[in-house]
C-alpha cells in the first residue's frame, strides 16, 4: 500500500459520511412506500462499480423482501459518456416481469441511465425505476430523469463513496472535490 491516504488529495467534503446515511434511510423509506402495493417483490440492480457503498448502505433500510444483482456497463470515456453501452457483466437473475429498481452513483449526461433503462425493458421488465446517490442537473444531455436522488451536486468532479478518478477514491466515505494538482 502507499504510504499517503487518500483523504490528502481531497480539497473539500461536499457531502459526509453522516449526510450520506441519512440520506439512505430517507430514502428507502420513500422507496419503499412506493413499492409497497406492487405485490411483488422488487429486484434492485446496482451498476458496478460506482453503486457498490451506496447500495450497500440503501437496502439496509429496507424492511420487506428484495431481490439484488449487478450489472456491468461501460461506456464513459474521456471526460463524457458516449451513449453507447456494452454489458461488461450481465445479471445474473432474471428481469423477465421484475419491477428493477437501477441503483446508480451519478446522473451526468444522462445517457448511461438511458440506454440501461432501455435494456432492461428490452429484458421484459413489468417497470423500471432509478435511484441515484447524485445528481448533476446541469449536465444533462439526454430527457431521463432519476426517480429518486440522494443529493443534487454542481457542475463539478467528485469522488468518494463509489465514485473514482482513474478507479481510485472509491473507497473514501464522502464525497469531495479533488486537489487540482491530482488532475495534472
Ligand atoms: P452519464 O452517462 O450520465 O454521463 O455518466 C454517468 C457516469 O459517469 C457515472 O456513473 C460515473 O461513473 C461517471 N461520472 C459522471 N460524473 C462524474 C463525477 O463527477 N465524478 C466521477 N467520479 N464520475 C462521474
Ligand atoms: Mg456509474
Ligand atoms: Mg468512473
Amino acid at each position: 500500500m502507499s504510504d499517503t491516504p487518500i483523504s490528502n488529495d481531497i480539497k473539500e467534503i461536499i457531502i459526509s459520511e453522516k449526510n450520506i446515511e441519512q440520506r439512505c434511510r430517507e430514502l428507502a423509506a420513500q422507496i419503499e412506500a412506493d413499492y409497497e402495493n406492487d405485490g411483488i417483490t422488487p429486484l434492485v440492480v446496482g451498476l458496478l462499480k460506482g453503486s457498490v457503498p451506496f447500495m450497500s448502505e440503501l437496502i439496509k433500510y429496507f424492511h420487506h423482501a428484495i431481490e439484488i444483482d449487478f450489472i456491468s456497463v461501460s461506456s464513459y470515456e474521456g471526460t463524457e459518456s458516449s451513449g453507447d453501452v456494452k454489458i461488461d457483466k450481465d445479471l445474473d437473475l432474471s428481469s423477465r416481469n421484475k419491477n428493477v429498481l437501477i441503483v446508480e452513483d451519478i446522473v451526468d449526461t444522462g445517457r448511461t441511465l438511458k440506454a440501461v433503462k432501455q435494456l432492461f425493458y428490452n429484458k421484459g421488465a413489468n417497470e423500471v425505476r432509478i435511484v441515484s446517490l447524485l445528481d448533476k442537473p446541469d449536465r444533462r444531455k439526454v430527457d431521463i430523469e432519476a426517480d429518486y436522488v440522494g443529493f443534487k451536486v454542481p457542475d463539478a468532479f467528485v469522488v468518494g463513496y463509489g465514485l473514482d478518478y482513474n478507479q481510485k477514491y472509491r473507497n473514501l466515505p464522502y464525497i469531495g472535490i479533488l486537489k487540482e494538482e491530482i488532475y495534472e
